[in-house]
Parts: C-alpha cells; sequence; structure tokens
C-alpha cells in the first residue's frame, strides 16, 4: 500500500510518502511558512535530487494541494495519479484520555480530537486543519490519527496523576498524558526485535533526546512512565524549554521582571532549555559540542546539567520498574551525539553499563552501544516515527 503520512505545525507541514510494502519511502518533504510571506516547498523523490520551491500558501489546504502536485508531477511526481494514494496517516499531538490507540477518521474522532484542543491549543488545531484540508481534496482516501499520547494511555494513576487538588484532574482532566509516543513504542518494540527477546518480558528506557526531548519506561510491553506531562514543557531540559523547575520560579521572576504569565511561558518554551543555560550559545547540540571543546564553560556547564538531568529520570524508572534489562538513544541528539551518550552513561555503573567507545562512535545504524559483559545493554536505535505512522496506518485501513 502506499501511504501519505502528514505531520501539520501552525506554520509547518511535513509529509512522506511511503510503500508499506517494502517500508521504504518514496517521496518526502516540507512546506514551511504557511501563511506567511515567502512559503516555500521541499520535495525528493527517493533516488532523486531535493527541490525547494517558493510558493505562496495562504492556508493549510493549499500547502497539501501542493505536495499532491509535487507527488502526481510529470517530471519528478512518483505517482500517475492521486487514487494509487491507498490511505493519509495523520500525526496527532494531543488524544487526551479518549485515544489510547490509533483510529480511523470520522466525524466523530474530528469531534474529540476537537475537544482535546485545549490540552495542546498550538497542536491540535494545525493537525485538524491538516486533516480538513486532505478530507477536502481526497475525499474518498480513508484517513488514520495516530497520537503522540496513546502509546502513554497504559500508564498508572500513580504516575499520571499530579499532587494538585483533584477536582482540576476532574474539572479538566490535568494529568500527565506524555508526548512522542509513536517514537517510544517504535523504538522499545525495536530493541526487543533486535535483541531477539519477548517485547513482553523486558524492562526498557528509551531517551528520545532531540530537540524536545523525553524518556518513557516500558514494562512488559506497556509503558508505565514517561518524563513530559500534561505539556510537553515538563521534564529533560529540551533545545529551548526549561524541562522541570521549580513552579514558584515563575512567580518569582514574574515580579522581578514585570512579566505576565504569557510572557512567563514564553520564556519557559522558547528562551530557556540548553538555549537558555548556555547563556544563548545555541540550542543546537552540534554547535555546544564544538564550543565544549574549545573550552567554553558556558557549553560544558550545559551538557553537563543536561546529561545529569537524563541520567536521573533513567534513575528513578530503574527505581519505578525495579531494574532495567536495556537503555535506548534515540532521535537527533541521542543517534547523533556519543559525547551525550558517553557522559550519561557514566552514572550507570551501579547498573553494570561499560560502554564499547568504538561502537558509541558508530552513527546511522541500530547498535549496542554496550560491551558484551555489559550488565545492561545499551542501545542506539534511529526513530522512524513517520514509518511507525505508516504502520499504524496499514493496520487499520487493510
Ligand atoms: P530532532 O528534534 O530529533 O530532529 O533533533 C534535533 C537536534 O539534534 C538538533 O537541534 C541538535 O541539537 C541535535 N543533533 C543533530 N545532529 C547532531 C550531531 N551530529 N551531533 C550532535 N547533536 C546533533
Amino acid at each position: 500500500m502506499k501511504i501519505l503520512v502528514i505531520n501539520c505545525g501552525s506554520s509547518s507541514l511535513k509529509y512522506q510518502l511511503i510503500d508499506s510494502d517494502s517500508e521504504k519511502w518514496l517521496a518526502k518533504g516540507l512546506c514551511e511558512r504557511i501563511g506567511i510571506d515567502g512559503s516555500q516547498i521541499s520535495y525528493q523523490p527517493a533516488g532523486g535530487d531535493k527541490e525547494e520551491t517558493v510558493s505562496p500558501m495562504p492556508d493549510h489546504k493549499e500547502a497539501i494541494r501542493l505536495v499532491l502536485d509535487a507527488l502526481t508531477n510529470d517530471k519528478t511526481g512518483v505517482l500517475k495519479s492521486l487514487d494509487e494514494i491507498d490511505a493519509v496517516g495523520h500525526r496527532i499531538v494531543h488524544g487526551g484520555e479518549k485515544f489510547a490507540d490509533s483510529t480511523i477518521i470520522n466525524d466523530e474522532v474530528i469531534k474529540a480530537i476537537e475537544e482535546c484542543n485545549d490540552l495542546a491549543p498550538l497542536h491540535n488545531p494545525a493537525n485538524l486543519i491538516g486533516i480538513n484540508a486532505c478530507k477536502a481534496l481526497m475525499p474518498n482516501t480513508p484517513m488514520v490519527a495516530v497520537f503522540d499520547t496513546a502509546f502513554h494511555q497504559t500508564m498508572p494513576e500513580k504516575a499520571y496523576m499530579y499532587g494538585l487538588p483533584y477536582e482540576y484532574y476532574k474539572k479538566y482532566k490535568i494529568r500527565r498524558y506524555g508526548f512522542h509516543g509513536t517514537s517510544h513504542s517504535f523504538v522499545s518494540k525495536r530493541a526487543a526485535e533486535l535483541l531477539g527477546k519477548k517485547y513482553e518480558d523486558l524492562k526498557i528506557i528509551v531517551c528520545h533526546l532531540g530537540n524536545g526531548a523525553s524518556i518513557s519506561a516500558v514494562k512488559n510491553g506497556k509503558c508505565v512512565d514517561t518524563s513530559m506531562g500534561l505539556t510537553p514543557l515538563q521534564g529533560l531540559i529540551m533545545g529551548t524549554r526549561s524541562g522541570d523547575i521549580d513552579p514558584a520560579i515563575m512567580e518569582f521572576i514574574a515580579h522581578k521582571e514585570n512579566k505576565n504569565i504569557d510572557e512567563i511561558m514564553t520564556i519557559l518554551n522558547k528562551k530557556s532549555g540548553v538555549q537558555g543555560l548556555s547563556d544563548n550559545l545555541s540550542s543546537d547540540f552540534r554547535d555546544l559540542e564544538k564550543e565544549h571543546n574549545a573550552g567554553n564553560p558556558n557549553a560544558t556547564r550545559t551538557l553537563e546539567t543536561f546529561c545529569y538531568a537524563v541520567a536521573k529520570y533513567v534513575g528513578s524508572y530503574v527505581a519505578a520498574m525495579n531494574g532495567v534489562d536495556v537503555i535506548c538513544f534515540t532521535a537527533g541528539i541521542g543517534e547523533n551525539a556519543p559525547l551525550v551518550r558517553k557522559w550519561v552513561c557514566e552514572y550507570f555503573g551501579y547498573l553494570g553499563v561499560k560502554i564499547d567507545d568504538e561502537a558509541n562512535g558508530k552513527r546511522g545504524e541500530d547498535i549496542v552501544i554496550s560491551t558484551p559483559d555489559s550488565k545492561t545493554k545499551v542501545m542506539v536505535i534511529p526513530t522512524n516515527e513517520e514509518l511507525a505512522i505508516a504502520r499504524e496506518t496499514v493496520k487499520l485501513v487493510k
């Protein structure tokens, strides 16, 4: 089957056309600056060069129309007609407590996703725009919603409740949801497969370290805890997001700097994380590593603090699961930053972890980076959220 995977943000749209039999992508690209001057679409067919075209995109419907044009155009298109697309898989950020699994999209599902808008005001409305645009342009093609939160719905109550008045849970469903679920699910299943063990027999910790970063604990095939919360702001220190802080800091900064709550939230989401902590050196770990190697103390402090936070979360999940069989690193930093993996793993002497420096230096493949005599396995597994969405889509439309 040919599956179009759509990941719609507020002003961007990532897409990939995947052949589900070979599990290879046939074409992929990105629409940027939707609704803003200077919109552009990139398009790359498998085995071909990437093209970038500046083209006005006043809304997401136009962006999707351009994507469909690119996929079917005479010169570089990979499809003869849109009828060849068997189904569309949409990444949806927040499924609240309603969606513990992916689902075929119908009017009722659209309404239920709308009801989760409050929980992800920046993401869910954009995801819905993508669904509606596809519906208008491909009315007869089945569509599937794959939720970032769904994998974490197996968490027990004690892991998802906050120490807040219970009425807020009852009234507003304020609780931990967790995100990056498609990635945590993909990577943990792949770890079991690579180790030749049953998923249901393992205790796995997945460190998804990208610009957004989260860790999850997967015990006997089910997520039992994760570091992101009601929103993707909680947990690890991220590219520009603060992660965990003392909540009273918000009031402190508000008074000292004369800021309102919206301004404080912008600071926590956009100006904090490694970007803020490095005194605005960079939010990118490539820059931070370079600066650390050049002896810049801002970079060293930032990398050390980031790695310490990762190690503490892993430790807390070892406690929650009463052990761990395998620790997996994935996403931009997890897959590409040997220094971060090394520094994080230095905290795991109590788990009997020993790292093979040569294996840790490799990139772009599934690999065990612990030594054969390491008591706990450590692996790098490149994530593939698009493929995971395509698999879910095929499962439901077949
Ligand atoms: P993601 O959100 O998963 O796409 O990850 C993006 C982040 O990965 C970037 O902001 C970088 O911090 C990090 N990253 C990507 N490539 C490298 C690399 N070669 N070395 C270190 N960090 C990297």
